[in-house]
């Protein structure tokens, strides 16, 4: 095992940015032309946004230097991500977040002007151009939080000052933390964040993954200060913005974009805390009792149910898995999954400074991007199942609304990606009756999509609105505090049963998503959707697919609440999500039974 650089992975296993960009000058091009739309713009509507006309002239006008806009900053941005300690990459990064920033406070009079005027006028502009109708829409939510006109320049010209707090998160994460190897059975082994959490967290032998654990958060452990200071300028910079703007706290302010009360999130947080909990304590000790483990401890949840057997699967065969497993979605989403493998968007190497897990990228106008490191095992095929559901959702919602309004709630975002989860794992399951192969399907689900997303996710997120909690109130974070609310939330959810090993409380500091708002509960109303729509799929067939496409295809015309009824599941009631619990509990059961079946208790 090694870890390559970037200038010697397979090019045939990298995304091609050229479909962006063919050469660096048309990108340096497209930035000066932005730049000269921009000041166009400025120059056509400053001061004289007055009407019904103006306001669609501006709007339209403003949407097609948006759309030369995204293959920019995604240019940047996907550069960045596959060699973050690049000083090129970085540079060019840097440079996309500066101008962004610049043309924020140069365009922030748009936004401004259209929302002094008055409502019956924005009424009427949607009436007369419906394409901007949902854009005008989510405009006047903000009206009663917009600041005067100088305000909004000066804060939009701080935008990558504002964002700094994720790009230092990163940078200490990626560039300067330098994990040495570790010795265990009296052999070295390699480390990084990537080989941790994708080889050492699942590793079967106990001495090996015992010890990863020790050298990998004793070297979080050094950084835990800088990142907390990092992550606590991040909290100030939200709290002062919703406090600016007249949020009553920032929990409102941050749930504003997703259009989504706070019911809804509280109710994703609180029942899983407590009705889900004793379904995954059966789970950990049924891998208690596999392994034969003393005690069951933190640095064990991740291992396999069966790890004699690990299916390997090569990047040429996910492929066929794929076009398989998702065959159900219909001509068309296959023609995509064709075009994703014949087109290179995917980027499958492993590469040191590459960024860690995996994560799908869909610029409006182009095609979807995912990143993945591939390490060949079997669940890979669940990673780039999940990811390819963003894709598809992206390709069809961004073919069939204009940019403003392709892009869904964040509430909604994780839905279409479980979706495939949840389709690639019926569809293992009604193509074979191994029972050990069944299990392995079943054990990957409840250990990789329920556990990532119920479990890992949901855990962020019952921490975070401590977090939050804490900063409404007006109070301030730092190390030792976030190691004690970590590990609080741990405790209470596995209680007696997995003991929460020393550097378990620094599991705080592995999370991107905390620079993205309220983002990780999101994950398990996603999977919440997804596991009751998925149901009616293996139930009714073609027309409940004919419903998901459409919801796809939606894509942020609607509210969640919208969607999700398109889809038919009622959201704004509990019942989808015991009924998702209670699911899982099923498939606890169901492994509980094959392991006995199998003689191994
Ligand atoms: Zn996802």
């Amino acid at each position: 095992m090694s870890t390559l650089k970037r200038s010697e992975v397979n090019i045939e296993e990298t995304w091609n940015l050229a479909d962006l960009f063919a050469t660096e000058q048309q990108f340096e091009d497209a930035i000066v032309e932005a730049k000269e739309v921009a000041t166009a713009i400025a120059e056509t509507y400053k001061g004289k946004i007055v009407d019904t006309e103006s306001a669609v002239n501006v709007i339209a006008a403003y949407e097609k230097l948006y759309e030369k806009l995204v293959p920019i900053g995604t240019y940047a941005n996907l550069a960045h991500s596959v060699e973050q300690t690049d000083s090129e990459a970085q540079m060019r990064a840097a440079k996309v977040g500066q101008f962004h920033s610049a043309l924020g406070a140069q365009l922030s009079f748009i936004q401004s002007e259209l929302l002094q005027l008055d409502e019956s006028v924005l009424v009427e502009a949607s009436e007369k151009a419906p394409q901007y109708a949902n854009y005008i829409r989510k405009l006047l939510r903000q009206k009663p939080y917009q600041l005067h006109p100088e305000a909004e320049k000066a804060l939009a010209a701080f935008g990558t000052t504002f964002d700094a707090a994720y790009g230092l998160y990163n940078t200490t994460k990626l560039v300067d933390m330098q994990f040495p190897n570790f010795e265990a059975n009296g052999e070295s082994y390699p480390l990084s964040y990537n080989l941790f959490e994708g080889d050492w967290e699942p590793e079967n032998d106990k001495e090996v993954r015992h010890a990863a654990f020790e050298a990998f958060h004793s070297k979080l452990r050094e950084y835990q200060h800088t990142t907390a200071k990092t992550y606590d300028t991040h909290l100030k910079t939200e709290k002062t913005e919703a406090d600016l703007r007249g949020y009553s706290s920032v929990f409102d302010y941050l749930l504003q974009s997703q259009e989504v009360d706070r019911t809804l999130y509280d109710r994703q947080i609180d029942l899983i805390m407590s009705e889900l909990a004793p379904h995954m304590r059966r789970y950990a000790k049924l891998l208690q009792k596999v392994h034969k483990l003393e005690q069951m401890t933190f640095a064990d949840l991740k291992i396999s149910l069966d790890p004699s057997y690990e299916p390997k699967v090569t990047i040429d065969e996910s492929r066929k898995y794929m076009k398989e497993g998702l065959a159900v979605m219909g001509a068309d989403y296959a023609e995509m999954l064709d075009r994703s493998f014949d087109e290179r968007w995917t980027d499958f190497a492993n590469n040191a400074g590459k960024s860690t897990g995996a994560f799908c990228s869909s610029p409006f106008g182009y095609h979807p991007y995912i990143l993945i490191s591939w390490t060949s095992k079997m669940n890979e095929v669940f990673v780039l199942a999940h990811e390819l559901g963003h894709a598809g959702h992206f390709y069809l919602a961004n073919a069939n609304q204009n940019i403003y309004n392709a892009r869904p709630s964040l509430y909604f975002i994780e839905a279409p990606s479980t979706m495939n989860e949840m389709l690639m794992a019926n569809h293992l399951l009604q193509n074979s009756n191994d029972a050990r192969f069944k299990r392995w399907v079943i054990s990957t689900i409840v250990s990789r999509t329920y556990y990532h997303n119920f479990v890992t996710h949901l855990l962020e997120a019952a921490y975070q609105r401590k977090v939050y909690d804490i900063i409404d109130a007006g109070g301030s974070v730092n190390a030792p505090k976030l190691n004690e609310l970590k590990r609080s939330v741990l405790e209470q959810f596995w209680g007696d049963t997995v003991d929460i090993l020393d550097g378990a409380e620094l599991t705080w500091m592995r999370q991107p998503h905390y620079y993205m708002g309220l983002y990780p509960y999101t994950y398990s109303a996603g999977l919440t959707i997804s596991t009751q729509v998925s149901k009616r799929i293996l139930e009714e067939g073609e027309p409940a697919v004919a419903d998901w496409i459409n919801v796809l295809k939606a894509g942020g015309t609607q509210s969640p609440v919208e969607l999700a009824k398109m889809a038919g599941v009622d959201i704004t009631t509990e019942e989808p999500l015991r009924n998702t619990i209670s699911y899982i509990g099923s498939l606890i059961d169901e492994l509980e039974k094959l392991t006995a079946e199998l003689g191994e208790i």
